[in-house]
């Protein structure tokens, strides 16, 4: 039996492998390698395919086969809200299209297990500062659109032929649970910081009159290896057999922390003494945005283990052991 982990060679779908492979899982890593590279997933077998692409069922169906996959992993997936609106069809293609073509092979194969990364793009912005899961959805984005029609898509499959399913809405991820792994894009606020700060330059906040206690956005920041054991919490559920009411989570930690306390732990763990620049607000930021995490501990006995300080000093030790980044003396 074996664990397919599309996207695997990801930054969130690394650190899934790695925890599956160290308790003895056989994994399969499909990816286009687009983003991800092979040295993040040492031990697995990966096989190099774009799941959007017209040959991926064929593929997919017979990877499945051959090696006896149990379950399925869906990690791969364009994640850039502002490219998802300027290219909102390549983001269907990609993310719906891609998924798509995993569950029409998994449906061949007879494979009815299914961890899907979602995301709190969902909610768009929600009318309520701490979010739980039935907050009614309006995503504002392509990207987000692309995730709710994907727990759709999985919905619609438990109907029609007994999917097994649990869609995880990631909060604001970080951090690293290997130096190794740290995130190689440069798109969520720690990552910006730590860039700007590597070149010698001010960070930047945007907004700074929000209706929150310091002026600055309030976010939920998860661990990336909390939320890889929310990963193995949901495989281990599916895999005993057990009913699943519920099939969409929040990872999250119930806990906000402002951009502003974030900035400032990350100019304090380079060492450096720097002033952040304070610009006007940026459209399209909720003030708050916190993932209600009750529903994720009552199902699946699972908790973010790790603080903001774990997260900022791993985002810290991975990007000096990352040589493509610009080092800190
Ligand atoms: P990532 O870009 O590091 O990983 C995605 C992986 O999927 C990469 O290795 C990439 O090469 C691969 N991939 C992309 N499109 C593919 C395709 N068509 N066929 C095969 N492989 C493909 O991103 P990540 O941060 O690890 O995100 C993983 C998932 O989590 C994504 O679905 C993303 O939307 C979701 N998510 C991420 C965050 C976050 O903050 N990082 C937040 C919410 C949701």
């Amino acid at each position: 039996m074996s664990i397919l982990v599309a996207g695997g060679a990801g930054y969130i779908g690394a650190h899934v492998v790695r925890l599956l492979l160290e308790r003895g899982d056989e994994v399969v890593v499909v990816d286009d390698l687009s983003y991800g590279s092979p040295s993040r997933v040492k031990g697995a077998d990966v096989v190099e395919l774009d799941v959007a692409s017209g040959r991926a069922v064929k593929v997919l169906t017979d990877l499945m086969e051959s090696r006896g996959v149990s379950a399925v992993i869906h990690f791969a997936a364009r994640k850039q809200v502002g490219e998802s609106v300027a290219r909102p069809a390549w983001y269907y293609q990609q993310n719906v299209g891609g998924l798509a073509n995993m569950m029409l092979a998994m449906e061949r194969a007879r494979v009815d297990q299914m961890i899907f990364s979602s995301s709190a793009a969902v909610y768009g912005m929600p009318p309520v500062d701490v979010v739980n899961e039935d907050v009614e959805c309006h995503p504002i984005n392509p990207y987000g659109e692309t995730k709710l029609i994907g727990e759709w898509m999985m919905a619609d499959s438990e109907r029609a032929w007994g999917l097994r399913w649990a869609g995880l809405r990631y909060f604001n991820v970080a951090g690293a649970g290997w130096d190794d792994l740290g995130d190689m894009a440069t798109l969520n606020l720690i990552p910006m910081v730590m860039e700007r700060l590597a070149k010698g330059e001010a960070p930047k906040i945007f907004g700074t009159d929000y209706p929150t206690p310091d002026g600055t956005c309030v976010r939920d920041y998860i661990h990336v290896r909390d939320l890889a054991t929310a990963h193995i919490a949901a495989l281990d559920y599916l895999a005993s057999g057990r009913t699943m009411a519920e099939h969409v989570f929040n990872v999250g930690t119930g806990q906000g922390a402002s951009v502003r306390e974030v900035v400032s732990k990350v100019i304090a763990a380079t060492g450096l003494d720097v002033a952040p620049e304070e610009l006007d607000r940026r459209a399209g930021d909720p003030p708050q945005l916190i993932g209600d995490a009750t529903r994720i501990g009552k199902v699946l006995g699972w908790r973010a283990e790790h603080d903001l300080d774990d997260i900022v000093t791993s985002s810290y030790t991975s990007w000096q052991a990352d040589p493509a980044r610009p080092h800190f003396a």
